[in-house]
């Protein structure tokens, strides 16, 4: 089996993560995407997660419900304390024994992959899918098995998303209805 692993804050979840696990398995062939929302994201402390993981993971179900071969977990958020790839992997591989497994990420990330925990174990363990996001010009780490998914750039982001909430501005075109919803009706983002 082979299985896509998309780890990220999702604060919110957008149509850039989906359109990035559609092309991967696409692409691929992956047999599914798991969608790991972090719990307390490791390179995220200066701007820490303004919703709780429980309601990132609720927006991650709301996008992804009725989309075949896509599913969500919430083992970072049942694990707590800071949420690593690495232990995130090794408890997959004890629960999908013999399965391959692919990190999906964007450039941005993936050029911080040597500063992970547990780099070169992991390094060892997966291999990477990564879509350029357009805004990086950094090194890529060169020993990891890495394979890039042909997807056009989209330039969506939750920072800027937060932000557009923020000001009241239309961010229609950047969710799923039922996460704009979800966002509207517990007023996330408005205060920042
Ligand atoms: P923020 O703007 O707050 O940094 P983000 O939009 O990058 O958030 P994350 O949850 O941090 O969202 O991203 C999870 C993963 O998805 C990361 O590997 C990131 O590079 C990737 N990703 C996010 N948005 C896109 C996009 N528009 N195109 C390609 N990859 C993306």
């Amino acid at each position: 089996m082979k299985i896509g692993i998309l780890g990220g804050t999702f604060d919110p979840v957008h149509l850039g993560h989906i359109q990035l696990a559609q092309n991967a398995r696409a692409q691929f062939s992956l047999d599914k995407v798991i969608f790991v929302p972090a719990f307390k994201p490791p390179h995220k402390q200066a701007v820490l997660p303004l919703t709780s993981a429980e309601d990132r993971c609720s927006m991650v179900r709301l996008a992804i419900e009725d989309m075949p071969f896509l599913e969500v977990s919430d083992c970072e958020v049942k694990r707590k304390g800071v949420s690593y790839t690495f232990d995130t992997v090794s408890e997959f591989e004890r629960k999908y024994s013999g399965a391959t497994f692919f990190l999906i990420l964007g450039k941005d990330a993936f050029e911080g992959v040597d500063t992970w925990y547990r780099a070169a174990e992991l390094k060892k363990k997966i291999h990477f899918l990564v879509a350029n996001r357009g805004t990086c010009e950094g090194r890529v780490p060169e020993d990891a098995r890495t394979q890039w998914i042909q997807m056009p750039l989209c330039p969506i982001s939750a920072s800027e998303i937060r932000e557009a909430i923020k000001q009241g501005r239309n961010v229609n075109d950047y969710l799923s209805p039922k996460v704009l919803e979800c966002i509207q009706a517990n007023a996330f983002y408005r205060k920042i």
